[in-house]
């Protein structure tokens, strides 16, 4: 069988026999950080690197077809640059898991010891460390560690962002005047709730044409994976750190400045508005996260952005990121099956692409379908809003984001969809449980709800959003379990002054959509 062009080529940095490299690391698919902590230091041909291609991974999963090309075409590409900076390269395609495939690497090559980076996603992770041969050394391409986490929340419970947040502002120094933070407040989040109605113009995010390398890996992914999610037809990520880089600069060029007061709103128009964009390059460790916040803060500091913007996308990394990460890991065993408000219903066809009538739900769908991406308030407040409201199961909602989105990795996409998103966690990562009606989306999100059949101004009639009639039906179901919780404290009031008449349209038209939700006409 003839080798693609890829493999050959990349032949040509397997170790001399005559002079082996005297250790071997691991790289994985999202440790693709130029100054790995693992390669910074001695002489590239000491160290040989080894990269797993594996099948086992897509097949668990039948991920999005872009998000297939950006893992394969970044690690190929970071394998090809540790080759021509002097590194000997074992680049092994397996259809083992990880584990598996790093035994057939063993036996293949004669390599007995490899050292790699803690892998992010338990479901690789475990299998690893189970491995003697391998040296588990701590992943140093995040913002914090354990440890850290640990000295923030030293006792059970009360695990909030804010409180995170601000410890690791004081530990990184980030917007920080000595002791206090920049501006006088830690949060800025008041002034980061504007909608878009068209102005300022939307800059859009840099395309990156296809090159050889990544034109390969479509051709593989349309023939090896034809039943994937989408297509790789228009894809033009970033999957070099130079490129990465590019895409950066471009947002605090263009972007972060309107970042902070537009970051909640929403158009289909402009679908991803002022956001970075960036998460799928960082989650793969082609960015770093601290430079990142590095450049939000010098952009402030020399007045090119506002305080609300640099603080709103800081917060975002340091803060949500860092924090995700941990609640997830310290909680995994919960987050695997946790359903605190008993949503049963299945993830309904609308998801895969069928026509709901919701324009909000469609158009964020399709943009899904085709890009795999979406900003953080569509999936925070159309797509998981919407589920919610429904009652749909948490863990298939999950699987879906999962599969669909560039940026999805186990450690990131569980602790937001089954805890921020649907309050599955019971509270253990949100106050709340994020749910709105019609009208919310109305006003962060106008675009999305011009041109829809129904009016989110109406609550009562065939032509009343369905949402308005979902939020009261959902607050009714469970008024019980929300009763003590503070900040539900007024939409539960508001729900029990509804007059008898009204709640029962809302609850037979809301039965109506589950129904329609479920499969039904
Ligand atoms: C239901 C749901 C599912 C999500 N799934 C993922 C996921 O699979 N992977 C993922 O990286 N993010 C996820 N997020 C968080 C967030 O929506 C994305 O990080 C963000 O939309 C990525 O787009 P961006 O790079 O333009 O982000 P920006 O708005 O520009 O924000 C900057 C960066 O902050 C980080 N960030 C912001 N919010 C979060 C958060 N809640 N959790 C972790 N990082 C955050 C990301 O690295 C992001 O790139 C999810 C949020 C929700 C509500």
């Amino acid at each position: 069988m003839t080798a693609e062009p890829f493999l050959r080529a990349i032949r040509r940095f397997a170790p001399s026999p005559s002079h082996p490299p005297s250790r071997w690391v691991l790289v994985l698919y999202d440790q693709l950080r130029p100054a790995h902590p693992l390669l910074v230091d001695g002489e590239p041909a000491d160290t040989g690197v080894v990269y797993i291609e594996t099948t086992a991974k897509p097949a668990r999963r039948a991920y999005h077809a872009k998000k297939l090309t950006l893992l394969l075409s970044a690690m190929r590409h970071d394998a090809r640059a540790r080759g021509v900076a002097g590194h000997p390269v074992r680049y092994h395609v397996s259809t083992q898991w990880y584990d598996g495939a790093l035994e057939e690497i063993r036996a293949q090559y004669g390599i007995d010891r490899v050292e790699v980076l803690s892998p992010a996603e338990a479901e690789v992770r475990h299998p690893i460390a189970a491995l003697p041969w391998v040296v588990v050394r701590p992943n140093a391409l995040f913002l914090s560690d354990e440890a850290f986490y640990r000295r923030v929340f030293p006792k059970a419970g009360g695990r909030r962002l804010e409180t995170f947040y601000r410890a690791a502002r004081k530990a990184t120094g980030l917007l920080m005047d000595g002791a206090e933070p920049v501006g006088g407040a830690w949060n800025y989040d008041a002034e980061n709730r504007r909608a878009w109605k068209g102005t300022p113009p939307a800059p859009r995010v840099p395309a990156f044409a296809p090159d050889a390398i990544t034109r390969e890996v479509m051709d593989l992914v349309r023939t090896r994976y034809p039943a994937s999610l989408g297509s790789v037809d228009g894809f033009a990520e970033p999957v070099t750190a130079a490129d990465a880089a590019r895409a950066a600069d471009d947002f605090f060029a263009h972007r972060l400045a309107a970042f902070g007061p537009f970051e909640d709103a929403m158009d289909d128009r402009e679908a991803d508005l002022f956001h970075s964009r960036l998460s799928p390059a960082i989650n793969l460790g082609l960015l770093d996260p601290l430079d990142l916040c590095r450049r939000a803060e010098a952009a402030y500091r020399a007045g090119a952005v506002p305080l609300a913007s640099a603080e709103g996308f800081i917060r975002q990394i340091l803060g949500w990121r860092e924090f995700v990460r941990h609640v997830y890991e310290e909680s995994r065993a919960l987050y695997a099956t946790t359903n605190a408000l008993e949503a049963t219903l299945p993830l309904p066809a609308w998801y895969w692409g069928e026509a709901s009538g919701l324009r909000c739900l469609d158009r964020t769908v399709a943009q899904v379908l085709e890009t795999g991406y979406s900003h953080h308030i569509t999936r925070l407040m159309v797509l998981s809003n919407i589920a919610t409201l429904l009652g749909v199961d948490p863990h298939a909602l999950n699987h879906w984001f999962w599969v669909a989105y560039l940026d999805a990795f186990e450690w990131v996409v569980t602790p937001n969809v089954v805890g921020m998103a649907t309050y599955a966690d019971g509270g253990v990562l949100g106050s709340k449980p994020y749910v709105s009606s019609g009208k919310y989306i109305q006003r962060m999100g106008p675009g999305l709800c011009a041109g829809c059949r129904f009016d989110p101004a109406k609550t009562t009639g065939t032509d009343a959003c369905p949402l308005n009639h979902l939020y009261w039906d959902f607050l009714e179901r469970h008024r019980e379990r929300l009763a003590r919780n503070m900040r539900m404290s007024v939409p539960l009031a508001a729900m029990r002054k509804l007059s008898v008449e009204v709640m029962a349209e809302h609850r037979a038209e809301a039965a109506r959509w589950k129904e329609r939700a479920a499969g039904g006409a």
